[in-house]
């Protein structure tokens, strides 16, 4: 058996190694034909109001239409975008897809088209003069869009984040903290951070209502938030129970199924957009 020859097992190992490159290898040309080849989408999701349930954003969501796997989602395509080193040309590719939107419902679409940075964007310096160039190249103004980045990836590189979210907010680009509260950052942070939302991350509304420390958790965000006058998202809301919750806690909006699902932008503007 192998287990007794431990020559085949090193090579075993090896050829998985090699198996997984491959593997990597692929992808990476795939994401680069993607790119040439228009197989991305964005996908909306409606933020609203959460008092009055009036439409006040939306959220694009990336989306890779694959010739074989069909939809894939981006948990499943992000981190290789990563590592393939092509986060800024996908990017580049949203930013171009959300400018068009937006000129393409000016006046119709109300409040701003949020994006999702990836972490290592967060390190490059020319990211502010890049964003500005396509919004003015498209005549877009800066107000119209927002930039999200996880708090996982603002606690990674601190200083390069509190330059860049500063570039931006300067430019008059909208910030964001996306899935926020599962990154153990020091609270004292958010207080030095240029940013203009947080949105509570949808595994403690999920567990709304709940555990009364579950409930004082988000609480003690959204006065933070409060305080800080940021605007307070609550994701991943499903149910009028956990509606009626974050409410009451003080989140001045809503993303989540309940309100409606990612969709491609004919359903969105069927959905959402009057005239
Ligand atoms: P995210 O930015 O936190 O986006 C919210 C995710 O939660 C989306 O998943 C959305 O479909 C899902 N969601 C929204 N409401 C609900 C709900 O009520 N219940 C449940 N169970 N889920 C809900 P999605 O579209 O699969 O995206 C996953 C993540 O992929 C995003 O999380 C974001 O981090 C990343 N991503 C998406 N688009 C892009 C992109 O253009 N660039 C980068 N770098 N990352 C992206
Ligand atoms: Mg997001
Ligand atoms: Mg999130
Ligand atoms: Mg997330």
């Amino acid at each position: 058996s192998t287990r007794d020859q431990p020559k085949s097992s090193v090579a075993y190992h090896s050829s998985s190694l090699q198996e997984a490159i491959r593997l990597r290898t692929r992808l990476t040309a795939e994401l680069n034909e993607a790119l040439r080849t228009d197989q991305f989408a964005l996908y909306l999701q409606p933020q609203v109001d959460a008092q009055s349930g009036a439409l006040v954003g939306a959220e694009a969501l990336l989306r890779w239409n694959h010739p074989v796997r069909g939809l894939v989602s981006p948990a499943d395509f992000i981190p290789a975008v990563e590592e393939s080193g092509l986060a800024s040309d996908v990017f580049a590719w949203v930013m171009e897809e959300a400018c068009r939107i937006l000129k393409l419902w000016q006046g119709r679409l109300r409040g701003t088209i949020s994006l999702n940075l990836s972490g290592s964007q967060l390190a490059d310096a020319g990211l502010a003069t890049s964003v500005m160039e396509t919004l003015r190249r498209h005549d877009v103004p800066a107000g119209a869009v927002r930039l999200e980045v996880t708090e996982d990836s603002l606690i990674r590189d601190m200083d390069a984040a509190v330059t860049t979210l500063r570039d931006l907010s300067e430019a008059g680009v909208s910030t964001s903290i996306d899935d926020f509260g599962t990154g153990y950052s020091s609270l004292q942070y958010l207080a030095r951070l240029p940013v203009d939302e947080i949105k509570v991350d949808r595994a403690f509304v999920q567990a709304l209502p709940g555990e009364p420390r579950d409930t004082a958790l988000v609480q003690a965000i959204a006065n933070l938030a409060d305080a800080y006058d940021l605007r307070v998202v609550a994701e991943g809301v499903e149910t009028d129970e956990q509606a009626r919750e974050v409410r009451r806690i003080g989140c001045s909006v809503i993303q989540g199924f309940l309100f409606g699902r990612p969709a491609p932008l004919e359903v969105f503007e069927a959905t959402w957009l009057s005239g």
